[in-house]
């Protein structure tokens, strides 16, 4: 049920009818086994693509859990298999998907969920990455910052990756203006510069125009994800065009319209390609300036 005075919608008990559709597909409703931890390779650090991930989601289920009937092993035993992962630093990327911050969004994760402990020691933190400083974050992020903005299309949109041939094509969280959004928004807020305010509305009329990808409802490449755009647009301006048009977008998900999902995920269950992204969008529309795009904002 919808918090007095939060948005109120035909689609109420749209996350909870949805996520006991999925769980009812497994054995008991049960989805801790999708964990899988002893299936993890030791190869990747990443939250989202490597063993960070489902060991800190393991290490914060299993301390919420405590004593009572808990599969997994004991929280501090998981805590040391996710900080064993730092022997892969060296080999790994910097970027957040396969590499570093990835790793680095997991220890702040656990220590976000399991509040007032610092399970994750913060000398450990430093040693995923050292945090940066104003005067890096001058020299190094801000011009690399106007260097990407400097391949805006004349749109407004952003090209899907360097070099792509695919034009002003794409409009989606992974290629494209929404991904610009949340970038442009911090930026505005470290550097105190109006000039990438600007650029994160035009990227919300961008996708306001051409946001209904085809490609599905998923936060990844669809619908929901564009959706956050708006979200993080009004979480900035307070402006409540902005909250209307994520809601909008967010009844476009739950609605489905026969032929609109061109694409259909490979994994219909995940989080970035399937319908858990969706209920986290429904979820986060109801505490909306509290919301966050899963696993890569705290
Ligand atoms: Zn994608």
């Amino acid at each position: 049920m919808a918090p007095k005075g939060s948005f109120e919608n035909n689609f109420a008990n749209y996350s909870e009818e949805a996520a006991s559709h999925i769980l009812n597909k497994t054995k008991d409703g049960n989805a801790i086994p999708y964990l899988d931890l002893e299936n993890l390779k030791g190869r990747k650090i990443s939250f989202l693509c490597g063993d960070a991930g489902p060991l800190a989601l393991a290490t914060v289920i299993s301390y919420r859990l405590g004593s009572r009937k808990n599969e997994l092993p004991d929280y501090k035993s998981l805590v040391q298999r996710l900080m064993a992962l730092s022997s892969l630093l060296n080999d790994s990327p910097d970027e957040v998907l396969y590499g570093k911050s990835g790793y680095l969004f997991a220890l702040l994760f656990v220590n976000k969920h399991i509040p007032g402990k610092e399970v994750i020691p913060s000398n450990h933190i430093e040693k995923a990455q050292p945090y940066i400083s104003m005067i890096e974050l001058r020299s190094f992020i801000k011009p690399t910052l106007e260097w990407l903005i400097n391949h805006k299309f004349p749109s407004g949109n952003f090209p899907s990756s360097l070099g792509s041939g695919s034009g002003d094509r794409l409009v989606q969280w992974c290629h494209g203006a929404p991904g610009f959004v949340p970038l442009c928004l911090l930026a505005h807020k470290v550097f105190d510069d109006d000039n990438y305010l600007r650029i994160a509305l035009q990227c919300g009329e961008v996708i306001w125009e051409r946001g209904l990808s085809t490609k599905g409802y998923s936060i990844c490449h669809g619908v929901s994800g564009n959706a956050y755009a708006f979200i993080q647009l009004y979480q900035a301006t307070k402006k409540p065009v902005h909250l209307y048009r994520a809601c909008c977008f967010m009844e476009w998900c739950a609605l489905e319209r026969p032929g609109t999902e061109l694409h259909a995920p490979d994994r219909p269950a995940s989080l970035y390609e399937g319908l858990t992204g969706r209920l986290y969008l429904a979820e986060d529309l109801l505490r909306v300036s509290e919301a966050k795009f899963p696993a890569f904002t705290l």
